[in-house]
């Protein structure tokens, strides 16, 4: 199904992301999890898309297949193109027709100095005009409410963005956040922009200290002193830092979901205990 279409048919979108396994080149190390995520019922479920493609693309792929195919759920599949040609790019295209994945969220991917650049598509815009053009697709944006870290002008990345929606992104996707009220001011700046698409949520439920430091280096969150309060007082207690880091996550749905968000974008860091519990809690909200 396309994530259109869900969007037409749902009242809010819940929706999970999930990573492809790091450390092998089979995706069975990771379908009992898949297989409990999905007893979550999510309305979709994205695959994110290794730096560099390559075997990280099989998995997307293979793990792409395996939610349509073993869990009769809908995946949207990243792609990201600062280390692909277009002939990669039509390769990976060419795989996704033939295992149904009709949604795609086009990025252009971090830019890793260690990876060689290729030119043929320099922003996620041109990769979301590409694809439109290669097959009826559903294609997403991500989106970014604290602004992306190469753009010092606010204005200009929701400019940029606008860009990315005028070239055929249907729905947009935010970069997690911990201050709802960033998102609503972010949203407010793009709905007069003139993008009129969905925007979910990204949220991450953040259970364990060294998590927290990997995100906020690598994108750039800021941290409400609530939250580092959070972090502080139960940082040495494993148990109570993943239940406070729930209730946190589960705070900003009910939040969001108040305020009448399109969606909601779970980044479950493939954790299936944390991803029930979540779902579990506002299951009654997602229909009202
Ligand atoms: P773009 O939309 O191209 O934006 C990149 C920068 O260029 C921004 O600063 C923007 O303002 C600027 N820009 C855009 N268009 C123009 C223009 N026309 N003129 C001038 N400037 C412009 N990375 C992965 O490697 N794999 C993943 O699976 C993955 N999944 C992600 C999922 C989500 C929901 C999010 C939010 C991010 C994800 N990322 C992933 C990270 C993403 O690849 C990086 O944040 C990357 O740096 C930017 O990608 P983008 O698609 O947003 O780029």
């Amino acid at each position: 199904m396309k994530i259109s279409e869900i969007f037409e048919q749902k009242k809010t979108v819940f929706s999970f992301e999930v990573f492809p396994p790091k450390k092998t080149f089979s995706i069975e190390s990771i379908s009992t999890k898949l297989a409990e995520l999905s007893e979550c019922k999510p309305d979709f479920i994205s695959v994110t898309y290794g730096a560099g493609g390559g075997g990280a693309s099989a998995l997307t792929l293979d793990l792409c297949r395996s939610i349509i195919e073993d869990y009769k759920l809908t995946p949207m599949m990243h792609l990201t193109c600062v280390n692909s040609s277009r002939e990669d790019v039509d390769k990976v295209l060419a795989m996704t027709a033939q295992y149904g994945i009709e949604n795609i969220l086009a990025l252009r991917g971090d830019i890793v100095p260690e990876l060689p650049r290729q030119t043929d598509f320099t922003y996620a815009s041109d990769l979301v005009s590409y694809i439109k053009k290669k097959g009826d697709y559903h294609v997403s944006g991500a989106c970014y409410p604290e602004g992306h870290p190469e753009c010092d002008n606010a204005i200009d990345d929701i400019l940029n963005l606008k860009k990315k929606v005028d070239a055929g992104a249907e729905h947009l996707v935010s970069q997690l956040f911990f201050e709802n009220d960033m998102f609503y001011s972010f949203q407010e700046k793009a709905r007069l922009a003139g993008i009129n698409v969905p925007i979910e949520a990204g949220i991450m439920p953040v259970v364990n200290k060294a998590q927290i430091e990997r995100m906020v280096t690598t994108c750039g969150a800021s941290l409400p002193a609530k939250f580092v309060k959070m972090m502080t007082r139960f940082e040495h207690s494993p148990e109570a830092l993943r239940d406070a880091g729930i209730a946190y996550a589960i705070d900003q749905i009910v939040d969001l979901m108040s305020q009448g968000v399109d969606g909601v974008h779970l980044y479950t860091m493939n954790q299936p205990y944390v991803a029930k519990r979540i779902s579990e809690a506002v299951a009654s909200l997602r229909s009202i």
